[in-house]
């Protein structure tokens, strides 16, 4: 049970009085004693060592040492204005140097008396600078107890306000203080705790702010983080296994006309062994009674949309409707037009939905999605935001699903008594860790095939000052029949940012290649105007198409061989990857040519070296997240749930995931409503920690 002690509020503690608490409330969210023992420090430092004066050098990180001011001495004036305090510790000299609270540090600090003092060295003038360095008279500090000192962050209000990680770390070692030993409820089962080596939680909460070790310190982490995976784990699979139970889905028994008809006579191409597994499984899925929730993940290329198809169409063999949301409308209309085109004389009604389709058109969609005469409707998230009603929605295609939140993905539900099964669909493979956390719940498909005849594209790195190499390559690419994209960060010229734009790039481009024409697509165009300059390219009327990232997703010209991405140092690795799998799409060889200014970061250049080595999915996605934490990754925004990790990390604690989903998984198999009395203090721990969090149980 949560301790009603851990609930008592702030201003109970000796030195927080109201303002402060109103303080710590508003800037980070701190209510409660518990609130302010799970705001962990960033960093502990490791103060039991003191260096001499005569070993610093200015490339130490921050050290300690121990000694006497000699003297103060005011330079400057103005802003420049310094407060010099000559400082030694009988081996040499150091100068410590304020800019601001020069008064304070008059005020409050003796000569001649001892002190420990803290900070980074730097050199200036010759001598060994601290800057603003922590001093501590030197009898109140016990080094062998102070061996970690934690580091919190706080936010410029609370500093403004004199309220720093000192200030904290006042707040901390007070509170723990007042806790007794073993206080602290246990969260989890104690027999788990001794299979798995754990500590408890008392003992962990204490050391992750004041360790005794470095050792001690990792353990605490290791238990305060399982503890956070697996109750995420255990609340998946549990409602995961719940719906299972409960949920009853459409029966979808047969393969009808519908399918068997497209399949003999309208399929363009062979399926691939990857697309015919993944259509069985979820065949499997959608006749079991059960719900379907499925999400198939397929690299970029690999034939997602013939899957989706067919799919429906099993849908619309048992007489249900079936739809399928795209993230941009450029998409939409390629996934309708696609879907027109491969129906051919089928006698299937297939409507489009987006911003677009308006007055008495949009009616009649809406009229026969009510009828149950229009049987896929092809849409944009408009689907799910306006009143679209549907008779009998047996299906829901959600395409390239990290646009899409788990929020959007719970709305689909208010609109049936009966869910209908879900198909979520992405490019961008999630990485397992994350996967498992955040779509714990859902059925995962691999399409791990290309299509045949496929060459993987070449990738190569280019400096933006030799455009004429470029040029020269775009040129015999156009020449050999083929098309071209040109991607931009910008859409216009900036003034604050020095990066290249596409409405420069038409005119410019223009001028180059005379002989050739360019499409240009970007947001800020008008809908209808877009979708005239897209379809150009896609005729092959235009062989060069200036674009933002509007192409980033999904767009499909498989004549295309050439995809530039300027200022690829402004791009993320997923996105790249994405931008890069819009060509490949064909038989011939393509490339993907990644320009860059020639300053890199050292981290871009990483990113642009997995670029060239790999065209894996999964690896750039495990990469990705490694660079850029999940916190980061679209999708999990929207979701919240990586934002309730507070210490662990999907991308490094991966093991910890797996454990933790490992031990809900076998907890679940032994007790799965957890009715079990030794299982009591999981269901009160979920309950407490969904007590201001939406239901989870709405959401598939
Ligand atoms: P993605 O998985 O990225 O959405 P698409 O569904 O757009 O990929 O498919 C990419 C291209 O491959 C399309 O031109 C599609 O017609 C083609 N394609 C899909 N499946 C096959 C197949 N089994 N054999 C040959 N070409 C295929
Ligand atoms: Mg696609």
């Amino acid at each position: 049970m949560s301790a009603p002690i851990l609930d008592t509020e702030l201003t109970y503690l000796p030195g927080i009085g109201p303002k402060r608490a109103e303080l710590l409330q508003k800037e980070l969210g701190l209510k409660t004693w518990g609130d302010l023992l799970y705001y962990f420090p960033y960093k502990h430092i490791d103060r039991s060592r003191l260096y001499r004066t005569s070993e610093l050098t200015s490339d130490m990180p921050f050290v300690q040492i121990r000694g006497q001011f000699i003297s103060f001495e005011q330079m400057g004036e103005g802003r420049k204005k310094r407060l010099i305090g000559h400082f030694t510790d009988g081996y040499g000299w150091v100068d410590c140097v304020w800019f601001n609270s020069q008064q304070y540090i008059l005020k409050t600090v003796k000569l001649h008396s001892d002190y420990i003092l803290f900070g980074r060295p730097s050199l200036f003038n010759d001598r060994i600078n601290l800057s603003h360095p922590d001093i501590d008279p030197a009898d109140t500090l016990v080094l062998s107890k102070m061996s970690m000192q934690p580091y919190y962050q706080t936010t410029e209000r609370m500093k403004k306000a004199g309220m720093v990680s000192r200030t904290l770390e006042r707040f901390t070692s007070t509170l723990i203080r007042h806790l007794p030993e073993g206080s602290i409820p246990e969260t989890l089962p104690r027999h788990m705790l001794e299979r798995l080596c754990m500590v408890s939680r008392d003992e962990a909460l204490r050391a992750a702010h004041y360790p005794s070790s470095a050792n001690g310190l990792t353990q605490a982490n290791y238990r305060l983080k399982f503890e956070e995976l697996f109750y995420v784990q255990l609340s998946v699979l549990r409602y995961a296994r719940l719906r299972q139970g409960t949920i009853r889905g459409h029966v979808f028994s047969r393969v009808g006309d519908y399918f068997n008809t497209f399949y003999s006579h309208n399929l363009p191409f062979q399926l691939t062994e990857a697309q015919k597994r993944v259509i069985r499984e979820m065949h499997a899925d959608m006749k079991s009674g059960r719900q379907m929730n499925r999400l198939v993940q397929g690299d970029v290329g690999s034939g997602k949309t013939m899957v989706a198809l067919m799919t429906m169409l099993i849908a619309l063999d048992n007489g249900y409707q079936a739809c399928i949301m795209a993230p941009t409308e450029i998409l939409a209309e390629q996934h309708f037009a696609t879907f027109r085109k491969m129906l051919g004389d089928m006698p299937v009604r297939v409507e489009l939905l987006t911003g677009m389709v308006k007055g008495k058109r949009r009616k009649a969609v809406m009229e026969g999605l009510q009828t149950g005469e229009v049987q896929i409707l092809v849409g944009t998230h408009a689907v799910i935001e306006d009143n679209v009603l549907f008779r009998n929605l047996g299906l829901v295609v959600i395409d390239e699903q990290h646009r899409f939140g788990v929020a959007q993905r719970a709305k689909l539900w208010e609109k049936n008594l009966t869910p209908p099964h879900v198909l979520v669909m992405t490019a961008t493979p999630i990485p397992r860790t994350l996967a498992m956390t955040l779509y714990g719940d859902l059925d995962v498909s691999v399409i791990d095939e290309l299509p045949p005849g496929r060459k993987p594209i070449q990738t190569m790195h280019m400096y933006d000052n030799n455009p004429d190499k470029l040029y020269r390559g775009i040129n015999q690419q156009i020449q050999e029949g083929r098309q071209v994209y040109m991607v931009y960060p910008l859409v216009k010229e900036s003034e604050k940012l020095d990066l290249k734009n596409v409405e420069a790039a038409y005119v410019h481009l223009q001028k180059i290649f005379p002989q050739y024409r360019i499409s240009m697509v970007h947001g800020q165009m008008k809908p209808a105007d877009k979708d005239a300059e897209m379809q150009r390219f896609v005729s092959g009327e235009t062989q060069i198409l200036v674009a933002t990232t509007v192409i980033e997703v999904g767009v499909n010209v498989p004549n295309a061989s050439v995809m530039v991405i300027q200022n690829a140092e402004r791009f993320g690795l997923s996105q790249l990857h994405q931008l890069r799998g819009r060509v490949g799409r064909g038989a011939s060889q393509s490339y993907c040519i990644l320009v860059t200014k020639y300053e890199l970061s050292s981290d871009t250049r990483r990113r642009i070296d997995i670029m060239t080595e790999t065209n894996d999915g999964f690896e750039i996605a495990e990469a990705d997240l490694r660079f850029r934490g999940p916190g980061d990754l679209e999708g999990t925004q929207q979701s919240g749930i990586a934002f309730d990790l507070k210490l662990a990390n999907l991308a490094r604690d991966g093991q910890i995931v797996q454990l933790a989903r490992e031990t809900a998984s076998a907890i679940l198999d032994e007790d799965p409503t957890l009715s079990q009395p030794q299982h009591r203090i999981m269901v009160e721990r979920l309950r407490y920690l969904k007590r201001d969090e939406m239901d989870w149980s709405n959401i598939s």
